[in-house]
């Protein structure tokens, strides 16, 4: 195929004089977007784009929500201000509405700025914890880019350093679309990756926790078949080792059938900690940990984030939550991912170089390979980003070390008519390949 046309961007560079080269950037042609409405954003150049990725996920009711504005505007003439020194009430409002909805009994909230704190505040509560620097994580995962959190992450492509200050051992259970496990059935691919980790603590090990996504995001949205993490969470009870959900992208209903993804994995009950981010606040940067008190008061030490859980993403938090609860948009997540994942099914159909369309409510993952294989194709997947958005629609990719899965995680409020025309334009660039 053609190289695609690069215009004249002066902006991208001067992004590439002055930002780190490793900073991910989308298209041959990045796009800069001028403003959102509903589920649609508008580059600068006046071009309307239907939004299927909703900013990578923090766009998780629907742009420019009216109460969402209102909200941050009110807090924002009435006071910017960083979250702790002082009583913060609606820190504490959005930490109550939080706790009530964990599931988890005597749950604490701790708020912090992004997914990768959330989750670096995690480890640092699990190894104080259980007094070990052992992690278990499982491989292709993604949990963030601090020096600690780079460390459990399994997806290479997403962990730029080795020199972390964690033991991590990775598990099996991540992904099994290629390799030895590839021809196993869910029953007999479970058992294995049971024995596996029953291999890795039975050495003398003493782990401090698993860290898990219940759908692998960046990974390419794979999730383990039903019961595997429920077997594993049995395994790890019986060594004290601590469960921690990461639901930084599968939170607040997105996987349509449960409110949190380790509800579709684990009958057994809440996981020990669970970490959020992304969409709570609709884009504004908030993330947090939830524990129960006795696992978040281990460490004793003064602690404060300046700006975890100040005022003005608590407040877009406050309004966001409420809308996405009054217009049950976890209901919509299903009914309309449900539709939508039916009509994704449809237009791939007959099209060799889909592998699978796999998803749980409004996360949906289509598998790019070379034809008539399991041979992954980066190339043909980002030749059908740039058809999609060529035709009007943004989406994602992701999969892994080979990116060759197209993400789709449109903002929750997604309507029929959008999710068909959605599927429509993504069906023109799948059968452009
Ligand atoms: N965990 C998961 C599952 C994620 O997908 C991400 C972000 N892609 C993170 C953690 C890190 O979040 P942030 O980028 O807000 O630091």
């Amino acid at each position: 195929a053609p190289a695609p046309h690069r215009a004249p961007n002066p902006l991208l560079d001067r992004h590439r004089a002055v930002l780190p080269d490793w900073l991910a950037l989308y298209y041959a042609d990045p796009l800069e977007l001028s403003h959102g409405e509903g589920r649609h954003v508008w580059d600068t150049a006046g071009n309307k784009y239907l939004d299927f990725f909703g900013g990578i996920l923090t766009t998780m009711t629907a742009h420019a929500l009216p109460e969402v504005t209102k909200a941050v505007g009110e807090q924002a003439a009435r006071l910017i201000h960083s979250s702790t020194l002082y009583l913060n009430r609606p820190m504490v409002e959005l930490a109550e509405r939080i706790a009530a909805l964990s599931g988890i009994p005597d749950a604490r909230v701790f708020f912090t700025s992004s997914g990768t704190e959330a989750n670096d505040t995690a480890l640092l509560l699990a190894t104080a914890h259980r007094g070990s620097n052992q992690v278990l994580a499982m491989r292709n995962s993604y949990h963030g880019r601090s020096f600690s959190t780079v460390g459990i992450t399994g997806n290479r492509a997403w962990s730029p350093t080795g020199l972390s200050p964690l033991q991590t051992l990775y598990v099996h259970g991540g992904v099994r679309t290629r390799g030895p496990y590839a021809r196993l059935t869910d029953a007999e691919f479970t058992a294995a990756c049971v024995a596996d980790l029953e291999d890795l603590i039975g050495q003398g090990r003493t782990p401090a926790a698993l860290i898990a996504e219940p759908v692998q995001g960046v990974g390419g949205f794979t999730s383990p078949p039903d019961g595997l993490y429920a077997a594993f969470r049995e395994v790890l009870d019986r060594h004290g080792v601590l469960w921690i959900s990461d639901e930084v992208q599968t939170g607040w209903g997105r996987t349509g059938d449960h409110f949190w993804g380790w509800q579709a994995h684990d009958r057994n009950g809440p996981p020990d900690i669970v970490t959020f981010a992304k969409g709570i606040a609709n884009g504004m940067s908030v993330g947090g940990v939830i524990a129960r008190a006795e696992l978040m008061n281990t460490i004793d030490a003064n602690s404060i984030s300046t700006f975890g859980g100040s005022p003005i993403t608590m407040a877009a938090g406050l309004a966001n939550l409420s809308h996405l609860l009054e217009h049950d948009l976890q209901g919509n997540a299903r009914r309309v991912g449900g539709l939508l994942i039916e009509r994704l099914r449809a237009v791939a159909a007959g099209v060799p170089a889909v592998r699978e369309v796999r998803g749980r409510g409004l996360m949906i993952g289509i598998e790019i390979v070379r034809p008539g294989g399991d041979e992954p194709d980066p190339a043909a997947t980002t030749a059908v980003l740039e058809a999609a958005r060529a035709g009007g629609l943004l989406i994602g990719k992701g999969g892994g070390h080979h990116t060759s899965v197209l993400r789709i995680a449109p903002p929750l409020s997604l309507t029929v008519a959008e999710a068909e025309e959605g599927a429509a334009i993504l069906g023109r660039a799948l059968r452009a390949l």
